[in-house]
């Protein structure tokens, strides 16, 4: 792609635009990044703009100037803007290509891809297969939606033997022409985003996506338990590699190429062969979903491997036996804010789930832990149900703390079920927690809301929670007057 002395516009001012602007400026482009946010909106990011114009990018906010976008080479995208807006539909009327971030990535990528889609899991099992790699010994970046865009890791990337291990949102994959990811895994599909796609189909439609420049020498890796994700079978070139907890109907159907639950154990199948991987006590994160998560990364990371040795390409079951794949999998120490473990006081472990701004995604942390639980909860309501917690509540929890915005609405869908008490802050809930917590307890923070009535995201909300536990660890003065975890 030809980029210097081309007028490129980038459309958004995130994490990506603003990647995607550096990229270019630097490769001689005439870029000129834009967003509806005006200045006063970025006071947290003045910095970053101003490292924007140093690199001689003109900064366009508080509007999309229509003639600005006619008159571009090409437009850049970023995820979180629709590409329904009017004056694109202008542009492309005027013939400009648009596309996105991880479009752009993709057409100077060197290395290995492996993409990572789906509606749950996908950081988890981007970390996961990134984490394995590197412990198996391959070179392995990780980036995408996960936090660090896709051009500045594929900038870091010299040697094309190294994986690009990249989490794809339905969002990034629309906007996608050239992308081929070696690897394609999709974890599962569940209704999500349909505001802004439209409809479920349109939703799956944006997932399919990321198979659509793969050949018969790449892989797709798909949930063999999630009857959408199994039918996307169809829609690829690629050589298929299902994931599933159910090994035997697996083996019923005639299904020879696979990693798979069998009772405890974690197998490779290929070619009527099977391989133990390792044992359910290898999988170091809590709970069914995490099991699911495990099998998708094995897979994966397999799959990968495969294409890593020039000449000829070994087989699974040859990479199963020499990688040290078991060994790998236990040291993963989990993603930051998912059911992470933080510490345990006086006989009662603490996890951080601020990720959960969901009720789904709460109720799968309730089903992952035993109780006795305190759960904290509440934030900013999404329009989400919150009867739906009562029966997993009755069954695990002992109280329910609640904060922010949605505490009545909370309280008035537990009333009867729970002690509910409204906390003021989270150091707050994390002592009074701390009071009602008994030994062989946990105190989950699993807010089933959005964090932005309080603080700046999920993750500022994780942080504080720690801190808050941590604090209380350090107070605490064990018997033998060690302090090993302050
Ligand atoms: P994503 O990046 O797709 O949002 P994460 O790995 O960040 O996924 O996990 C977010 C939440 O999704 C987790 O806290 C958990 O509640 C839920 N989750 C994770 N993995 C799965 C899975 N395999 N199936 C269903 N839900 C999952």
């Amino acid at each position: 792609m030809k980029v210097a002395g081309q007028t490129i516009v980038v459309i958004g001012l995130g994490e990506s635009g603003r990647a995607a602007s550096e990229f270019l400026a630097r490769r001689g482009a005439r870029v000129i990044a834009m967003d509806v946010k005006r200045e006063e909106e970025f006071a947290r990011r003045r910095e970053a703009l101003e490292a924007l114009r140093t690199l001689g990018v003109r900064v366009v906010l508080g509007a999309h100037p229509p003639e600005l976008l006619r008159a571009a080479d090409a437009i850049v995208l970023s995820p979180g803007v629709p590409p329904t807006l009017a004056v694109l539909d202008e542009a492309r009327r005027a013939g400009v290509p648009i596309f996105g971030e991880v479009e752009l990535a993709a057409r100077f990528l060197r290395g290995i891809l492996i993409g990572i889609t789906g509606t749950n899991g996908k950081t988890t099992v981007t970390a996961w297969i990134g984490d394995l790699l590197a412990r198996c010994g391959y070179c392995a970046h990780v980036g995408g939606n996960i936090g660090r865009a896709l051009v500045r890791v594929i900038e870091e990337v010299h040697d094309a033997r190294c994986f690009v291990v990249a989490e794809l949102s339905s969002f990034q994959l629309e906007l996608a022409e050239t992308l081929r990811p070696r690897v394609a895994v999709v974890t599962n599909i569940a209704p999500d985003h349909l505001d802004r796609h439209g409809s479920l189909e349109a939703y799956i439609a944006a997932k399919r996506r990321i198979f659509q420049n793969q050949t018969e020498e790449d892989w797709a890796v798909l949930n063999a338990d999630d009857p959408t994700v199994r039918a996307m079978a169809e829609g690829t070139r690629a050589r298929v590699l299902l994931f599933s907890r159910q090994a035997d109907r697996m083996v019923a159907e005639g299904v020879e190429r696979g990693v798979f639950l069998r009772g405890d154990r974690l197998i490779l199948r290929w070619e009527g062969q099977e391989r133990e991987v390792a044992r359910g006590a290898d999988i170091p994160l809590r709970g069914a979903h995490n099991v699911e998560n495990a099998l998708a990364a094995l897979a994966a990371t397999l799959a990968g491997a495969s294409l890593a040795h020039p000449g000829e390409e070994p087989t699974l079951l040859a990479l199963a036996e020499v990688l040290p794949v078991r060994e790998a999998l236990r040291a993963f120490p989990g993603v930051e804010h998912r059911l992470e473990w933080v510490a345990r006081i006086e006989g009662v472990d603490y996890y951080n789930d601020s990720k959960a701004t969901n009720v789904a995604s709460t109720l799968t942390a309730l089903e992952a832990l035993e109780g006795p639980i305190v759960l904290i909860l509440g934030g900013r309501d999404k329009g989400d149900d919150f009867t739906r917690l009562r029966s997993l509540v009755a069954e695990k929890v002992v109280h329910v703390l609640v904060l922010g915005e949605a505490r009545e609405k909370i309280r008035a869908a537990l009333e009867g079920i729970a002690p509910v008490t409204h906390c003021a802050t989270v150091e707050e809930a994390v002592r009074t927690a701390r009071q009602l917590a008994p030994a062989g307890g946990v105190v989950l923070l699993s807010p089933a809301c959005a964090s932005f009535d309080m603080f700046e995201n999920f993750e500022h909300r994780g942080r504080v929670f720690k801190e808050a536990v941590r604090r209380m660890l350090c107070e605490e003065t064990p018997p033998d007057g060690r302090r090993s975890e302050c």
